[in-house]
């Protein structure tokens, strides 16, 4: 078993890796930027050492202050978390070339997953569904134009590199296509740093469906079920649950069974998340991304499958196999997740964070929070605005959308704003309780989701 873990990451996440390594008896060396000397993981974790300043490219995405440290402190492994450089493939051969053990795929595996056109030809070939869309990247709006000509609008301008939504744009026709084509360009680049782009057919009112997968170095590849993530907003996630309501065990099975193939396809190791549209009629689905990382959402997985995941990634970096097998999975009940973020949903969703003057989080059977806030700490600036998440898991949907309703209602924050509300209102839609969101749900019905948090927020002036 590895002895100790660098813990490359902050907020949540690094917390997460932090409990997971604590239960295994691996010691942890938690790094912080000057904004965060103050996180509850830098006062956790064994030991604990500045990286630099608050900026990300300074600190977090500094590779070689991360090595510097975990080479002077002893550790034998680094845990990226997810962001930052947990599918940065030149990092994962860094630490390789340093002899740490990087907790996640190979540097080559990143590679062959995290070019989204290149992974797109893999999935053919290996007999997973894709979208129709170009054959490998558009290098020029002409190049595009013809490309969405062949497959028929609407399209999406995707950036081959992208993640979190950002450098993906919906083009309706011809006319619209180059200045779409220059901004998700222009995204990509300041984002990613490549501007790669390539073009796929639009999915009308498609789902989200993902699977969480788990692979060791000898072989072993199985899929842990599915994760319903259609409430997103412009095209991030905000609400996730597992397992998705409009899967048919045949369906589920063939995805599941896709997904290992796709991930058998580019050699994994580790945890890892297939991501698939499926269509409006819920019939066909197309594979969309692999991420090389633990996910956000993963811990709905982790309540209605009863696995650890970050503690598999740790015995799987370890050199131990799977100690489950695919029949050995079964799903149990629904979890639900609802992302907290500093942000405010009634002044365009600008991230607001700040100083948390009161805070309390639900408790009870069957809920988990995972976060890295506690009453008087700060929320810094400078990175993703995600503080909080609430699962709820119960025998049944209906049973887990109440449990998350009662948990909302008990959540409280003082000091800045958050989407807590909105996804109140959410859990309340007669679309998401009847399991009946798309992707476009959210976007399609915020001006009236936000009329009720605006009426609310006015009732509670008044009191
Ligand atoms: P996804 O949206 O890709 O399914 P998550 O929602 O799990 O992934 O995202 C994890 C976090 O990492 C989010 O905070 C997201 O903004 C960020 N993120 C994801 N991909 C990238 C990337 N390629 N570069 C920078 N940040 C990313
Ligand atoms: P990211 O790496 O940013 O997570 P994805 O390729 O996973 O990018 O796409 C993000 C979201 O954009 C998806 O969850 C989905 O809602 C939407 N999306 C992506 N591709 C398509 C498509 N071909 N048709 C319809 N929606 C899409
Ligand atoms: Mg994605």
């Amino acid at each position: 078993m590895l002895k100790r873990v660098l813990i490359a990451n902050r907020g949540e996440i690094a917390l997460r890796v932090l409990r997971a390594c604590r239960e295994l008896g691996i010691e942890t060396v938690a790094v912080y930027s000057q904004a965060d000397a103050e996180a509850l993981c830098v006062q956790l974790a064994d030991q604990a050492v500045c990286i630099g300043p608050a900026r990300a490219a300074d600190s977090y995405l500094n590779q070689t202050a991360l090595l510097t440290v975990a080479k002077a402190t002893g550790c034998d492994a680094l845990h990226p978390g997810y962001g930052f450089l947990s599918e940065n493939a030149e990092f994962a051969d860094a630490c390789a070339a340093e002899g740490i053990t990087f907790i996640g795929p190979s540097g080559d595996t990143i590679r062959r997953a995290g070019s989204k056109s290149a992974a797109r030809d893999l999935m053919r070939e290996a007999g997973v569904p894709v979208t129709p869309g170009s054959d490998g990247p558009v290098d020029s709006a002409a190049a595009a134009l013809a490309a969405a000509e062949a497959v028929g609008y609407p399209v999406l301008l995707k950036a081959s590199a992208g993640g979190g939504g950002r450098g993906i744009r919906r083009c309706d026709g011809p006319e619209q296509l180059p200045s779409s084509f220059a901004e998700a360009r222009a995204e990509a680049l300041a984002c990613f740093g490549s501007d790669e782009m390539y073009l796929e057919k639009l999915v009308l009112q498609p789902r989200h469906i993902e699977f969480q997968v788990l692979a060791d170095r000898f072989g072993h590849v199985i899929h842990l079920g599915d994760r319903d993530c259609s409430v997103q907003r412009r095209n991030q996630k905000l609400i996730e649950e597992a397992p998705a309501r409009c899967l048919t065990p045949a369906l589920r099975a063939a995805m599941g069974e896709a997904a290992v193939r796709a991930a058998r396809a580019v050699g994994y190791e580790s945890a890892g998340t297939v991501e698939f549209l499926l269509d409006a009629d819920g019939t066909h689905f197309y594979f969309m991304e692999m991420n090389t990382r633990i996910q956000v959402e993963h811990g709905v997985t982790e309540l209605v499958t009863g696995v650890d995941l970050v503690r598999q990634q740790l015995r799987i970096a370890s050199g131990l196999a799977l100690d489950i097998t695919q029949e050995e999975v079964t799903l149990t009940g629904h979890a639900i997740e609802c992302r907290i973020n500093a942000e405010d949903p009634t002044n365009g969703f600008r991230p607001c964070p700040g100083q948390v003057s009161f805070l309390h989080f639900p408790g009870g059977t069957g809920v988990r929070v995972d976060s890295c806030l506690y009453n008087g700490c700060t929320l810094p600036p400078y990175y993703d605005s995600m503080a909080a998440k609430i699962l709820a898991c119960a025998p049944t949907r209906l049973e887990a959308i109440r449990k998350m309703r009662r948990c909302l209602e008990e959540f409280a924050l003082e000091g800045f704003p958050t989407n807590a509300e909105l996804s109140y209102q959410i859990l309340y839609h007669p679309v998401f309780v009847r399991g009946g969101c798309t992707t476009a749900f959210l976007d399609e019905n915020l001006p009236r989701l936000l009329e009720f948090n605006q009426r609310l927020s006015e009732r509670e002036g008044e009191a």
